[in-house]
């Protein structure tokens, strides 16, 4: 009698515990996928990940408001970082094809190996700006003269293959949190323009459909979009349904210049 007691008890402890454990990893999941999409969005996201990429893009076309004044003011500056590489050509093709442009931030070491691809940037007039040297922020932030020689050296190079110059630069993993303030001061006070961005594809690490569903869901509700994607095989298939999907909403796609207010976390108008 005492033995079975004993067991019933013993079951009874493995059962809670058990029960805390599915408890647990259940509400670990939650509060991950709420951290990345916010509560009540959830269940909107896993409804756009579901669908096509024809779907999605036909979906934004129906969303678009026909009324007078529908565009006013609604622009999307799409950055390409990391560049150039071998995708560039093609990049600028679908850009060239859905006469659009947009802002390529470049990578100085890339710039000497693809002098061509720089040059074809520059007399397409797309955007052009500045992404470092070493994209490593131990080596870019050792000091704040290294981050200014850095974007120093990039503008040299850039000037030397096509005869610009740009002052426009984009920190490597963005301007907050890593940039040290005598960094970010030191770019500005040499007239640096930072640009950083508030629609992030998470291209690295997404299929082609997600690129493009990420656009739709970060993207909604914005009246500025400064989109971030990188030069990858990937981002390339996503290019045209990104542009579909921008223009379907009713946006103005355009490079940026250095007339451009620049947008960044620094200025908080992001
Ligand atoms: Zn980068």
């Amino acid at each position: 009698m005492k033995r079975k007691s004993n067991h019933f008890i013993l079951a009874i402890i493995i059962g809670l515990i058990l029960s805390l454990v599915v408890l647990g990893v259940e509400f670990l999941i939650k509060e991950e996928s709420n951290e990345r999409y916010g509560n009540r969005d959830s269940e909107i996201y896993k409804v756009i990940q579901m669908k096509t990429l024809t779907e999605l893009i036909y979906e934004a076309s129906s969303q678009i408001y026909k009324g007078p004044g529908a565009n006013e003011g609604k622009i999307a500056y799409i950055t390409i970082d990391d560049g150039p590489s071998k995708y560039t050509n093609q990049i600028l093709d679908i850009l060239d094809r859905n006469n659009v442009k947009a802002t390529f931030f470049m990578l100085d070491g890339n710039m000497k190996k693809r002098p061509n691809e720089v040059e074809r940037i520059a007399l397409d007039g797309q955007g052009v700006g500045f992404h470092s040297v070493s994209h490593d922020i131990r080596v870019l932030y050792k000091t704040p003269e290294i981050t200014l020689e850095e974007f120093d050296t990039c503008k040299e190079t850039y000037k030397n293959i096509t005869g610009k110059e740009s002052k426009l630069i984009r920190l490597p993993y963005g301007s907050k949190p890593y940039t040290p303030e005598n960094s970010y001061k030191i770019l500005v006070d040499n007239n640096y323009l930072m640009w950083d961005w508030n629609l992030d594809t998470e291209d690295w690490r997404a299929t082609t459909d997600k690129i493009v569903s990420n656009v739709l869901y970060y993207g909604r509700n914005r009246s500025n979009l400064v989109v971030l994607i990188h030069e990858k095989e990937q981002s390339v298939k996503a290019l045209e349904g990104v542009i579909k999907v921008l223009k379907n909403r009713g946006y103005v796609i355009l490079p940026i210049d250095e007339n451009t207010q620049p947008l960044n976390y620094w200025s908080e108008n992001l």
